[in-house]
């Protein structure tokens, strides 16, 4: 099995990848919170997840992927109550979306989605676990709070200095800054403004703190140790630094081997969130007419480690970049059923692309290196079949070639009608029923119209199909 090289947040290193068991991979990503439609953001962490999955199973690796769908927080509980919606039902419709998205990025599923709100039990159980260990402790406010001075591993992650904490000090917050790290909560006491979202525990009527529910569920899905857990750098702290402790403290073993986050999507220099309000949804996307394809490009384009600026010049380029991939196979297509020429060469060809292509993604997912290496191919292949060097079983080899390359990137295969803007769409309809009803001039008219505006209508057996041009 090829070595494969990750930088380790926690070493702050890159390391040689060893998992603990022999071929296989337990993966755990922290997941969506549900309380609105993911941003591009999220999904520049969420792709990076799923380029390093599929670089793994393109290794020959068996990977268990486990995503936590976080369904209740203040955020989903305010949410439910601005919507009068009950907590369950509002958070189901940002589920729904949620995987609507990514199977719009194409996106592998994960094998397992707990949700937050079908593990209390397990919660409960390792907060009980903590207290019975003397490390949770319940306050006056009737909250159950994780006890920094208890545990003087904390701040692995992150290098806290222990000079640095402010020992007794109590944060009931799930999100909050290094400078004040604190006895965090486990289970929050009920609080009317939580209206009916609460649940019985040993510690009184309450709910669950964010931190807990990833240590509860990695572990139960996982084991108390796995190999590898990743997020976007802004969790690091407190989310991941606490589920360390919290998991650590607990099992008395090793939480995680490798951690892996990525740097964040940026707009204009600033990082792109829901409280700076400059994001953009993939539907805000979709329906200015890009594709996910597209988007995909764009957000795997980038080093995972690296900052990516957002724009929609990187769109229009990677529209640019995924038409040159389109033209090559199109072209390999039609040359694969002619008489056999070429195929030595075109072996050679593979074999260089096969090797710098795993070699690039084998050392911590050095994507522009891999996406170097298909576009060194596709300059090859063109010249070959230009100088008529290329047909019948050597395109098929190269073909194939695509196929498992497309296994790691996701981006040979069109959209459907992705990308499509609903005005568009209704104007093609208009023109359809336009045709039926005999009004060939206005149906001319919409076509014009599309057409400057840069659409075509395909007419095919199931109806009239718009394209771009
Ligand atoms: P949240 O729903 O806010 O918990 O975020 C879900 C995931 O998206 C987390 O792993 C975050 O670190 C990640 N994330 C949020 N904003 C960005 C961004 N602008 N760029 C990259 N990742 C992000
Ligand atoms: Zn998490």
């Amino acid at each position: 099995m090829t070595q494969l090289t990750f930088y380790n947040s926690l070493s702050h290193w890159p390391e040689e990848f060893k998992p603990i068991e022999e071929g296989k991979v337990g993966l755990y990503t922290c997941g969506p919170t549900v309380y609105n439609f993911a941003h591009i953001g999220n999904f520049r962490c969420y792709m990076f997840e799923d380029l390093l999955k599929r670089t793994l199973l393109y290794f020959g690796y068996n990977v268990k992927h486990v995503m936590n769908l976080t369904d209740v927080d203040d955020k989903t509980i305010r949410g439910s109550q601005a919507a009068k919606m009950p907590l369950t039902e509002f958070t189901q419709q940002y589920k729904d979306a949620f995987f609507k998205d990514i199977a719009t990025l194409r996106i592998i599923p994960a094998d397992i989605y707990p949700a937050a709100t079908d593990h209390i039990p397990e919660m409960i159980a390792l907060i009980q676990r903590l207290f019975d260990l003397g490390i949770a402790y319940q306050a006056e406010d009737k909250s159950v709070y994780f006890s920094i001075a208890k545990w003087p591993k904390y701040g692995q992650l992150m290098k806290i200095d222990r000079d640095q904490m402010r020992v007794g000090v109590r944060i009931k917050m799930d999100e909050y800054a290094k400078e004040s790290v604190a006895d965090f909560a486990l289970w929050k006491a009920y609080d009317e403004a939580d209206g009916d979202v609460a649940w019985d525990s040993p510690w009184g009527k309450g709910r669950p703190g964010w931190h807990i529910e990833c240590s509860a569920m990695s572990g139960k899905y996982l084991g108390k140790t796995f190999d590898m857990h990743c997020g976007g750098i802004d969790n690091m702290f407190p989310h991941h630094e606490d589920e360390i402790a919290q998991s650590e403290a607990a099992n008395g073993c090793k939480f995680v081997n490798y951690w892996l986050h990525c740097a964040h999507l940026m707009v204009d220099g600033q990082k792109m969130s829901k409280s700076l309000g400059n994001f953009f949804t993939l539907r805000d996307i979709l329906a200015k007419g890009y594709s996910g394809r597209e988007i995909r490009w764009v957000l795997i384009g980038a080093h995972y480690r690296q900052s990516l600026n957002f724009s929609f010049k990187a769109l229009d380029d990677a529209r640019v970049a995924l038409q040159r991939i389109d033209a090559v196979l199109l072209r390999l297509k039609e040359l694969s059923t002619a008489a056999d020429a070429g195929e030595a060469e075109v072996k050679a060809m593979i074999e260089a692309t096969d090797a710098k292509f795993a070699d690039s993604l084998a050392e911590d997912l050095n994507i522009s290196g891999a996406l170097a290496a298909i576009f060194d191919f596709i300059r090859d292949l063109n010249r070959a079949m230009d100088a008529g060097n290329l047909s019948g079983k050597a395109a098929q080899a190269a073909l194939k070639a695509f196929e498992h390359y497309d296994t790691v990137l996701a981006v040979c295969q069109p959209d459907a009608d992705a990308g499509v803007p609903a005005e568009v769409q209704a104007l093609a309809e208009e023109r359809q029923a336009a045709r039926k009803a005999k009004n060939y001039a206005r149906a001319d008219e919409i076509r014009k119209q599309l057409d400057a505006e840069g659409w075509v209508i395909e007419d095919t057996p199931k109806g009239p199909r718009v394209k771009r041009k």
